[in-house]
């Protein structure tokens, strides 16, 4: 068994087959999901979607490349909005200066009103950190010292430092189908030395779908192969990464039933 704890089963790239998508996942032996926000002016259509599929959760939040869109979202509509019994997960919010397409100031100011919403709600933040290595181990490290709160660095393809800082500061590691690309030497490197119960495998399904299909539209099923790689990398069996990852998720996602 397996969660991929992070997707985005709203977006556009599903429509035609989103039933099948859900019923493959649990074919391929993961039980749950937890589709991503990236805007909460559109958190009604995840939540209609965590009512379709009961395996399926979501979280609340303003990706840092729509952070201008919704400068007027505030913590108390974070908190507010994340009451639903399926809203397991403040995010994804954090510091994109890959994409560049949103100032760093309207970033930042979102990235501190989510870390004040998870803070209160206990619920975790789900980090987005892209090409902003130094900014996001400041923010964390200033943060965690005013008030700890539950986050990963999801996606994870920064470098050994931020991931030595957020692990020091209590956080999780989850690591995509980038962790299975021959060219990702350093990130395997990274990955084993993340101690066993910090680390998370996810898709961020549609992107990123892992060697054995790359290049095609990625999907939950495909997590499968990021947890065999992850495997590999640790030095343990699939069973024992599975089991460990799972419990993992379901630590952290501390509202989300094993259902
Ligand atoms: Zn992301
Ligand atoms: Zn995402």
């Amino acid at each position: 068994m397996l969660i991929d704890t992070h997707c985005h089963l709203d977006f556009a790239d599903f429509d035609a087959e989103r039933d099948e998508l859900v019923a493959r996942a649990h074919g391929a032996g993961v039980a749950q999901m937890v589709t991503i926000s990236t805007r909460v002016k559109k958190l009604d259509i995840l939540l209609a979607l965590t009512e379709r599929y009961p395996s399926v959760f979501c979280s609340v939040g303003t990706h840092p490349n729509n952070a201008g869109e919704e400068l007027d979202v505030t913590t108390d509509d974070l908190v507010r909005l994340s009451a639903h019994p399926k809203v397991v997960a403040i995010g994804e919010a954090g510091l994109d200066y890959f994409y560049d397409t949103q100032k760093p100031e309207d970033q930042k100011t979102g990235l501190r009103r989510h870390i004040d919403a998870a803070r209160q709600t206990g619920l975790p933040l789900v980090i987005h950190s892209r090409s902003a290595d130094d900014d996001m181990a400041e923010i964390l490290t200033r943060e965690t010292g005013k008030g700890a709160f539950p986050f990963i660095l999801h996606c994870f393809s920064s470098g050994a430092a931020l991931a030595k800082t957020g692990v020091e500061l209590g956080g999780y590691i989850s690591f995509s189908g980038i962790l299975t690309f021959p060219k990702s030497t350093e990130l395997r490197e990274i990955a084993a030395t993340v101690p066993l119960d910090r680390l998370l495998v996810e898709t961020d399904a549609p992107y990123l779908a892992p060697k054995r299909w790359r290049g095609k539209r990625n999907e939950p099923s495909y997590v499968v192969n990021t947890a065999e790689v992850l495997a590999e990398t640790m030095g343990l069996g699939f069973d024992a990464i599975a089991r460990i990852t799972t419990d993992n998720a379901f630590r952290l996602f501390s509202k989300m039933p094993r259902l």
